[in-house]
């Protein structure tokens, strides 16, 4: 992530202070989380703790002074006003991906699954009555079971069948819950909607509080 400070008003941190540059300087987070402040070529210079610098690791209570020492801001007091979360809406990608695949993943088995519990007593019974029937020749007792089994089979596959997609928007409507808690802009918590990523990236900031989602 990278923070710039300045008087131009695009600037991640402005600055309202006549002896700084219009880009004066940059913040650059490293891997680790750590903060380095670099000067981008001001007129008048970046100081850390009173020391003139053009690039130096600093940690949160170190001043930073643009021009002239005298005026200088912690670099807490500078992250407080970031606006930049373009890495943490990066990640969200992610999340509207796979919250997608998982319900296709949903829908799909429970359909096929459904199916085929509807459909397969309705095969069944004919294979199972046309074996009894061939086995029990003349036997009462056997066609009341062949017969049993073509009247109920169906009635217990739609049964069945009906079941297992009464269970699909419960499980469904558990994924849209944890999709609805995550799927949030990072500053300020607002649901994007089930609206593609890419398609919010073109915003690239949030329509509520402005953050930035995406840096150019
Ligand atoms: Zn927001």
């Amino acid at each position: 992530m990278k923070l710039r400070i300045g008087k131009a008003k695009d600037n991640d941190y402005v600055v309202d202070n006549p002896h700084a540059s219009r880009y004066h300087a940059q913040l650059v987070r490293g891997d680790d989380g750590g903060w380095l402040l670099e000067d981008t070529d001001s007129t008048n210079g970046t100081f850390v703790n009173g020391q003139q610098i053009l690039r130096k690791r600093v940690t949160p209570a170190d001043a930073i002074a643009l021009g002239d020492p005298s005026c200088a801001v912690t670099l807490s007091e500078i992250l407080r006003y970031n606006n930049d979360y373009s890495e943490e809406f990066a990640a969200l990608k992610k999340v509207y991906d796979e919250y997608i695949a998982e319900k296709i993943k949903v829908q799909s088995s429970n359909l096929f699954r459904a199916r085929l519990f509807q459909s397969l007593p309705f095969a069944l019974p004919g294979v199972i009555g046309v074996t009894i029937g061939f086995l029990g020749k003349g036997s009462s007792w056997l066609f009341g079971v062949s017969l049993l089994v073509v009247i109920c089979a169906p009635a217990i596959g739609i049964y069945l069948g009906a079941k297992q997609s009464a269970k699909m928007p419960g499980l469904l409507q558990e994924m849209t819950v944890e999709f609805r808690k995550k799927y949030v802009c990072p500053k300020c918590g607002t649901y994007l909607g089930e609206q593609p990523w890419d398609l919010l990236a073109n915003k690239k900031q949030c329509p509520a509080c402005k953050a930035k989602w995406v840096n150019e």
